[in-house]
This record gives structure tokens, sequence and C-alpha cells, in this order.
């Protein structure tokens, strides 16, 4: 089967390689087809289009939506768009577009447990921004000696309930479906184990996802372990749903999965590339 690694991140957004050593590693690492899908941006794409074809690496643009659904944050992948679609460019920059006064406020929040300066401190780690988030927070957090790595940051800061975290209205799961789809690309529900829903409700994103136009869920993805690449086999068999793969790789030091390291789909899952 095709190693297909169809999820990962630059400095353009929460990553620390440039988009070309990117595209390199995941040559090296034997890779066959590689996406790029930084967060809310598509700057990367055209470094990245070229450094693949250099390398000879076949490569998808894409993108990794930030979107607020039933009170959560959720994460849509979109794969094989246009980058130059104005209205996918547009749209991305309103969701961009809250991110500076959300990391002014998770630097308060900070500050009122003790932790000085992590607004400037972050955006040190941010080489774009206007992409500033809680891995740049993270990363500096990190730096301070407050925590030894970003995953155990993750655990104590940063999200719900812990100092740090600023809850934030992203766009809609109809906004970034229906960007993606008119940018002539494939919408996938990014890593869904992570959002803490309940089967009903995963059901429910399902259901509204699909009848918009969405295509495709990740069901071995980095940000999964093997127990849930087996749960979201059965619901992309239960759904139809095509089946995605990728690292969600960030960075050496701090990624579960290398670019290209993860173990195939099931082999009776119809691949999100299946016609590419
Ligand atoms: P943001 O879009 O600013 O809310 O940041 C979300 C990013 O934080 C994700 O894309 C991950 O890169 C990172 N992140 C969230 N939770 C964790 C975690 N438990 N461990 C490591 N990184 C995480
Ligand atoms: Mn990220
Ligand atoms: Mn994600
Ligand atoms: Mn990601």
């Amino acid at each position: 089967m095709l190693n297909a690694d169809l999820h990962c991140h630059s400095i353009v957004s929460d990553g620390t390689l440039t988009p070309a050593a990117l595209a390199q590693r995941a040559k090296a690492n034997g890779v066959d087809l590689w996406a790029l899908t930084d967060h809310d941006e598509l700057d990367g794409i055209a470094e990245a289009r070229s450094a693949a074809a250099a390398v000879g690496l076949r490569f998808m643009a894409g993108v990794e939506i930030s979107i607020t659904w039933s009170g959560k944050t959720v994460h849509i992948v979109g794969l094989g768009v246009d980058e130059h679609n104005a209205e996918l460019r547009a749209g991305l920059g309103s969701v961009r577009g809250g991110r500076e006064r959300r990391g002014r406020e998770i630097a308060e929040s900070l500050a009122r447990v003790g932790i000085a300066g992590a607004f400037e401190g972050a955006m040190k780690h941010a080489d774009n921004p206007e992409m500033l988030g809680r891995t740049h927070f993270a990363r500096f957090l990190v730096e301070s000696g407050v925590k030894p790595t970003v995953s155990e940051v993750f655990k104590h800061y940063l999200v719900e309930g812990k100092p740090g975290f600023v809850p934030h209205r992203w766009g809609t799961l109809e906004q970034a479906v229906g960007w993606i789809r008119g940018a002539g690309g494939r919408a996938v529900i990014a890593h869904p184990a992570r959002y803490g829903l309940s089967e009903l409700q995963c059901d429910a994103l399902i259901e509204a996802f699909r009848d918009l136009g969405g295509e495709g869920i990740e069901v071995v993805t980095g940000s999964h372990t093997p127990q849930e690449y087996d749960n979201y086999a059965r619901v992309a068999r239960r759904t139809g749903l095509l089946a995605s793969r990728g690292s969600d790789f960030h960075g050496t030091t701090e990624s579960g999965a290398d670019l290209g390291s993860l173990p195939p789909l099931p082999a009776d899952l119809k691949p999100v590339w299946h016609d590419w």
C-alpha cells in the first residue's frame, strides 16, 4: 500500500521545520504521497510543492481548519485544495483573526498563576505571528522550566479547566467544509478521538459533516492510539467515509509519530487518496 502521509505542520503554523525540510524528511522516510496541512494557513504550500517536486515526491496541498462544533474545538483537514482560491483564503484569514487577542488573554491567565511575559515569550516561537497558538505558549513554558516537555505542559496548562485556557470561537463546520469543497478539495475529520465526544456526539458530527459534503475521516494518525485506529476503522466501515492517514508531525522532539512512520490503513478501508 502507498505510504501516504496527509497531515503535518511547518513553521507556517505550529511546526518546527520549514516546508522544504518537511518535504525532504518525508522523502527520506519513504513517503509516496505527502500533504502539508498547516493550521488555518496556506502560505507554506508553494515552498512545499516545489521542494516536493525537487525530490520527486507526490504532493497535495492541504490545510487543517479550526472549527467550533457543539461547543468543542474540532479540526477539519482539507486535501487537494487550490491554495489560490479566494474564498478559502479569505475564510482562513477570518479564522486566524482572533489569535492575537486570544494570545493576550492566555498570557493574562498565565500571569494570574505567576507566569509572567508569556505573550512575548510565545511570540518568539511563532514564525508567523498571525498563527500564534497554544503550541507556541507550550514551547515558552518548556523554555521557562515550568514543565519538561510540551506534552507535559498540555496536561497542566492551556487546556480546559487549567491555567492558560481561553475558550475561543473558530469557524463553523459548514464554513470549513464549504471552503474546502469550493476550492476543489476533499474534507476529512481530523483525529476524531481527540475531541472527547461521546459515540452519539461523534455520530452527530459525522452526520452533519456528510450532509455538508464531507468525505473522509482520519483513522491512522499520530494523534490516535492503536486502539483508536481500530475504533475509527470501524466508524469508517459503518459510515462509508473514506479513511485517511497522517502523522500530524510537528517536529522532531515533540511529535508522537515521524513522517511516514505509522502503520498502514486496514486493507479493507477505502483510502481518501483512492482516485488520486
Ligand atoms: P490552538 O489551535 O492554538 O488551540 O493549538 C492547538 C495545537 O496545540 C494543536 O494543533 C497541537 O499542536 C497542540 N496540542 C493540543 N493538545 C496537545 C497535547 N495534548 N499535546 C501536544 N500538543 C497539543
Ligand atoms: Mn498543531
Ligand atoms: Mn489537529
Ligand atoms: Mn494537526
